[in-house]
Formats: C-alpha cells, structure tokens, sequence
C-alpha cells in the first residue's frame, strides 16, 4: 500500500499542471477509472519546476482511454499507449503494467490483451525504474501516491533505484544512462547501491539496440546539463565501446575539444530556453569525421572543395548514420549544415547573397561559429558572415567586394 500525502505536506502548486493533464485524468475518472499524472512530471511539481510534458497512469485499458478522450490515438505495438491530442499539446496515457515474470496476459478487468500485460497500480510503481520517477499525483484530489519513499528521496535529492540495483539493470541497462542524465539534470546524487554496480556493468549496453541508444544519446544532449552528463559517463565509463558514436568522436583529434564545445554551447542555450535542433547536434558529433574525408577527397582524390565536402557528407551519411541509427529525417539538414561549410568560404559574385536566404543559413552559421572557436577557421570568417546578414545593399556589395 502507499504513502498518501497531502497536499500540506508535498506542497505541489497545482498552478503548474497543465490544464490538458488535468482534463485527461477528469475525463478517466468521471467514467470510474483511476488516472494519476506520474514520471518526470510528478518529479518537476515536486521541484517547483513547470513540466514540458505530461505523462498519465491509470487502470483504464487504451480502447477504454480512447473513449473518453475527445481526440486520442492509440499507437504502439508491443506497449501500447494512448496519446490525448489537445491541439499541439499530447498526453500520454499508460495503462497500469503487470510486474515481469507473472506470464499472464490479461487486463486489469481479467480480459486477455495480446502484448500488453495490465496489472495493478503497485505493480506498475514497481516497474519504475528510480523511487522518484514511481510518484503518482492526483489533479482533482491532490494527494500524492508514493510506494517507494520517492517523496523522501526527492528532499534528499538522490536518485535510488526501486529493488535490487543490479538486477534491474541486468532487465534494461538503459537504467544506467538514465540514472546518471537524471542524477545531472536535476543536480542530485546517486544513491551508492544503486551507482556501485555501473562500474562493472557497462559492457551490458552493447546488447542494446542501436536505435535506443541514439534516442537516450540525443536526452543526454539535450538535457541541459550535457557537459555535466558527460563528465559522469566518462567517470562512469560508460562512454566508451558502450556509445560507439562517442568513441570515435573522441579518437578524433580535436575530436573531444569540439564536442565539449559543441555541448556547452548547448546547455547555454537550452537555459535561456532557446531551441536545439536534433540534426545541429549529430551533426557536431559526426563532424570530425566528415572533416576528415573532406581533407582526403580534395589532397588524394583531387575533387574540388564543395564536391569533396558534398561526397565527404553523403559517406559519412550512408555509413555512419545507419550504423549509430540517426533518424532519416534529420539527415537532409546535417547535410544541408556540413555543406554550408564550404559555400560559407565563398564570398564571391552571387553566391553570398543567395546564401543568407538559404532556410538552413542560422544554423550554418552556427556552426561555423562552433569551427572557430576550436580553431579551425579565423574568426574573422563568421565575422563577417555576422556583419554581412545585418548590413543593407550597398554595404553588401562593397563587402563582397572587399573581400575578392
Ligand atoms: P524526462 O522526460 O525528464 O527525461 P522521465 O522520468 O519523464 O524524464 P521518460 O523517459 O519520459 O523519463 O519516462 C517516463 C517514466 O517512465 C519515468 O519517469 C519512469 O517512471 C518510467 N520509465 C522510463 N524508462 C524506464 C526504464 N528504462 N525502466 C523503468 N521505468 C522507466
Ligand atoms: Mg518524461
């Protein structure tokens, strides 16, 4: 059974849960199903901080979910999950999950479910991964659910996994990244059992699918404490033949400048709440490699600039991208961004001026930016860049003809 806490105790502003959350748990719970918000969510009240998203829990199956939500989708195969669409805003609803093990596949009212195994809510805060992320919030009654002193932990700031460390890592070791990406974005620390067994556990992510790893990669970037996250998994060891994509950054020369680099500029601005494009950061962190075959097309196949860089990026796209499965769809503007690099040496005839208009400019520019401040190309090259996007007509042409 779990803790119940009132709302003079846990102390949540319920100013800070979204009006859509609040609306998907009332609908549930008018038809008589328990809906709770749980996860980060619950977490970030905890901490004072506004939620960016909202996650749902309740014993209601997805078909049961979808009928009382005006506009919901279900989507998933293996786990299924219900998205409530309000306009841009999307909850996410999850029924209650059985524990591992218990080999019956049926919901919470008894009925067989294909893949989804439903259970009771213990079951489900037993599933969770750390006793902070097993809190359960009710919007209407404002009681919070705890089963796992996950209230206690928070105070305490500490990240402690729910059982027994090491065998749930074993079950997903995922919950080593999260651990540490959770431990440094919030600034907590990690309880000692529940840190102890990563040292020698490690090895263990190479048994997972490259595609989860890229996703937990692009959290820990953009988490806005990537540097930090970074330092541990390198204290952690867990950088290394675990993340293959960091390895061979690091191997680079410079390789480990311009990622730190690369990572600070992004922390700095995810805390002034500016946006961080997906296709901006992996393509830092495969740019040494495109460098590096831009260098051998031109010297030892003697393309010219732009076609050397242009094949350098469709190699590095083809290999590189399947290997460490980096989305398709950010692929045509980690291309659009390398390529800039050569056009942005151009600042001749025309080609400026169509330059500054290109869609992908900002960011090219950007990344320019990132190249100098490692050195890589006088600063005056992004200078100028800087001064020509902000000067009118004429001053346009006398720059470019300055710079003939
Ligand atoms: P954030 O969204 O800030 O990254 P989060 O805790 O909400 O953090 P999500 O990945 O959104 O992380 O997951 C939502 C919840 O699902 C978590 O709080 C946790 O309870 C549960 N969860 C996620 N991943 C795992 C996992 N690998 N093992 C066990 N539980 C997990
Ligand atoms: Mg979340």
């Amino acid at each position: 059974t779990p803790r119940i806490i009132p709302k003079e105790v846990h102390r949540i502003s319920p100013d800070l849960v979204s009006w859509e959350a609040k609306r998907t748990c009332e609908a549930l719970q008018k038809r008589g199903f328990q809906a709770y918000i749980v996860g980060g969510a619950v977490r970030d009240l905890l901490l004072g901080v506004t939620p960016k998203d909202f996650d749902v829990a309740t014993d209601a199956t997805p078909v049961e979910v979808k009928r009382a939500q005006r506009r919901a989708l279900i989507i998933g195969k293996r786990f299924q999950l219900v998205h409530v669409i309000f306009g841009r805003e999307i909850i996410e609803c999850s029924t209650f999950r059985a524990l591992e093990g218990a080999g019956v596949r049926k919901d919470a009212a008894g009925r067989v479910v294909s893949d989804n195994v439903f259970g009771e809510m213990w079951e489900d805060a037993a599933r969770r991964d750390f006793t902070i992320n097993a809190l359960y919030y009710d919007p209407a009654t404002e009681a919070l659910y705890d089963y796992h002193h996950g209230f206690e932990d928070i105070a305490a700031k500490r990240v402690r996994m729910i059982g027994e460390p090491e065998a749930r890592y074993r079950e997903d070791p995922v919950r080593m990244l999260r651990a540490i990406r959770i431990a440094a974005k919030l600034g907590f620390t990690i309880d000692s059992a529940t840190e102890r067994p990563i040292a020698k556990m490690g090895a263990l992510l190479k048994n997972v699918p490259a595609a989860r790893l890229s996703d937990e990669l692009l959290k820990i970037l953009t988490c806005g404490q990537a540097v930090e996250s970074m330092k541990k998994l390198r204290a952690a060891k867990l950088n290394q033949a675990l993340m293959p994509i960091l390895d061979l950054i690091l191997s680079e020369p410079d390789g480990e400048k311009f990622l730190m680099l690369a990572l600070r500029r992004t922390d700095e601005r995810l805390a002034v709440g500016k946006k961080i494009s997906p296709a901006f950061l992996f393509g830092t962190l495969l740019w040494p490699q495109v460098a590096k075959r831009w260098v051998h097309n031109e010297e030892k196949r003697g393309m010219g600039r732009i076609a050397a860089l242009h094949e350098a990026s469709v190699e590095v796209l083809a290999t590189q991208c399947q290997q460490f499965s980096i989305q398709r769809r950010y692929q045509a503007d980690m291309h659009d961004i390398w390529l800039m690099q050569a056009k942005l040496e151009r600042r001749t005839g025309k080609a400026p001026w169509s330059l500054v208009q290109h869609p992908r400019y900002r960011a090219g520019y950007d990344f320019l930016l990132l190249r100098a401040m490692t050195g890589h190309v006088p600063q005056s090259l992004p200078d100028w860049w800087d001064a020509f996007s902000q000067a009118d007509d004429d001053s346009r042409r006398s720059m470019i003809e300055a710079a003939q």
